[in-house]
C-alpha cells in the first residue's frame, strides 16, 4: 500500500484546462473520494495518478517517488471503472485469478487467493459458475474481485456501481466500505453522487471545474464547508440559502432578510467579524433543513415566521416546503406532520449551524 501526493498537478486539454493545480494526500491505508459534478475533472485525475494522463505541469508521488516518468504497467495500481471488464468465457475463479496466472504465480497459490477473494466478495459458492451467465451486479463484484487478487499498491475506482440497480448499489457501498476497512487499501474512488462518497469515505476531494474546492472528512465537509458550492452538493435536500445583510442595533448583530423581514439574532463573536467584513451587506445565511424545527407558535424571540407551500413525505421523514418572504425554503420534519398549505409556522433555527458566506465569492465567513 502507499500514499498518493498530487502537487501543483494541472491537465490542459487544447483550451480546456481539466484540473488546475490540485493539491492533494491521500494518506496510505485510507478510502478516499474525489467528488463532483460531471465535466469537474474527476477522470482526469484519476487517469493522472494511473498514468494513462500525462499531466501539462505538476507532480504525482505515490510514498515519497516521484511517478511522471513511471508507466502505467508499472505502477502497481489497480483500476475498475463503470464498464466491468471481465472474461465472459471463463468461470469466476478463472477470473479473479487471472492477474496471477498472467504473473506465473503456482496453481495451489492462486486457488489460496481465489478463494479468500471469493470469501470477502461473497462469491465462495460461484466460483465454478461461468462468467457469462452473472448479472451485471455479479459482473462488477468479480470485475472488483480480478483487481484486488493483485494486491495493488493503489486501488482506483471510477464510478464502479453507477451501472447497478439502486438496491444493490446501496449493498455494495456497504460492502466495499466493509472489504477496505478490512484489507486496509489505499483506495481512490470518483463519483459525482455526495451519498456514495459521505457513506463510504474516510476523506472526500470536493472538485468544481477543476479546482478543488475542499479536502476533508465527511463531517468536516458536511458541517463546516468552506463556500457556497461544497454546502450545496453536499446534503438532500440540500442546504437553504437566504440573501441577508448584516445590521448592528443597539450593540446586538442581526442578519436580516433581503426578499423578506425575517430577522436572525447572531451571537457576539460573529457579530465581531461581520462588523469587520467589507462585504457585509451583501451576505448569505445558510442552514440546513434538518437544523430547524417548525412550531405552531413562537416558542423564542428568536422564531422567524414563514407559510406552508406543500409537504413532501418520504417515509421516515417529510420534507415541508415554505414561503419565508419571497425566498423559498425547506425544513425536515417528523413523518407525522400533517399542516396544510397556507398554515403560518415559527421556525425554530439551531444557531449552532447557521453558515455565513460572502454573497459576491460564496465564501464561509467564520
Ligand atoms: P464525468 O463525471 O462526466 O466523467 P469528470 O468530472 O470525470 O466528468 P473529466 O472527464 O475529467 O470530468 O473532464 C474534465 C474536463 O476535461 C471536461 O471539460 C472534459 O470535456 C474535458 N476532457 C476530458 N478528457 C478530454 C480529452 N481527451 N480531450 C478533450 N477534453 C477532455
Amino acid at each position: 500500500m502507499a500514499s498518493v501526493r498530487l502537487e501543483n498537478l494541472r491537465k490542459e486539454f487544447g483550451t480546456v484546462v481539466a484540473v488546475k493545480e490540485l493539491n492533494l494526500h491521500f494518506p496510505d491505508g485510507k478510502f478516499a473520494a474525489i467528488l463532483g459534478p460531471s465535466g469537474c475533472g474527476k477522470t482526469t485525475t484519476m487517469n493522472m495518478i494511473a498514468g494513462l494522463e500525462t499531466p501539462t505541469r505538476g507532480s504525482i508521488y505515490f510514498d515519497d517517488r516521484r511517478m511522471n516518468d513511471v508507466p502505467p504497467g508499472k505502477r502497481d495500481v489497480g483500476f475498475v471503472f463503470q464498464n466491468y471488464a471481465i472474461f465472459t468465457h471463463m468461470t469466476i475463479a478463472e477470473n479473479i485469478g487471472f492477474g496471477l496466472k498472467i504473473r506465473g504465480v503456482d496453481e495451489t497459490t492462486i486457488r489460496r487467493e481465489v478463494g479468500k477473494i471469493a470469501e470477502l466478495l461473497e462469491l465462495t459458492d460461484m466460483l465454478n459458475v461461468n462468467a457469462g451467465r452473472l448479472s451485471v451486479n455479479d459482473m462488477q463484484k468479480v470485475a472488483l474481485g480480478r483487481s484486488m487478487i493483485v494486491k495493488p499498491r493503489i486501488f482506483l475506482l471510477d464510478e464502479p456501481f453507477s451501472n447497478l440497480d439502486a438496491a444493490f448499489r446501496a449493498f455494495m457501498r456497504g460492502e466495499l466500505k466493509r472489504i477496505q476497512r478490512e484489507i486496509g487499501q489505499t483506495m481512490i474512488y470518483v463519483t459525482h453522487d455526495q451519498v456514495e462518497a459521505m457513506s463510504m469515505a474516510d476523506l472526500i476531494a470536493v472538485m468544481d471545474f477543476g479546482v478543488l474546492q475542499q479536502f476533508g472528512s465527511p463531517d468536516e465537509i458536511y458541517n463546516q464547508p468552506v463556500n457556497t458550492f461544497v454546502a450545496n452538493f453536499i446534503g438532500s435536500p440540500n442546504m437553504n440559502f437566504v440573501a441577508c445583510s448584516f445590521r448592528s442595533e443597539d450593540g446586538k448583530g442581526y442578519l436580516v432578510q433581503k426578499r423578506g423581514s425575517a430577522r436572525i439574532a447572531i451571537d457576539e463573536r460573529r457579530r465581531q467579524l461581520l462588523e469587520h467584513h467589507s462585504g457585509n451587506q451583501d451576505l448569505i445565511w445558510g442552514i440546513r433543513p434538518e437544523h430547524m424545527t417548525l412550531h405552531a407558535e413562537p416558542i423564542s424571540s428568536d422564531c422567524i415566521q414563514a407559510v406552508v407551500r406543500f409537504l413532501e413525505p418520504l417515509g421516515p421523514k417529510t420534507v415541508v416546503h415554505l414561503r419565508l418572504g419571497e425566498e423559498h425554503i425547506k425544513v425536515i420534519a417528523p413523518p407525522s406532520y400533517r399542516e396544510a398549505a397556507g398554515v403560518v409556522q415559527w421556525i425554530q433555527i439551531n444557531p449552532q449551524y447557521l453558515h455565513v458566506f460572502d454573497a459576491k465569492t460564496g465564501v464561509v465567513i467564520r
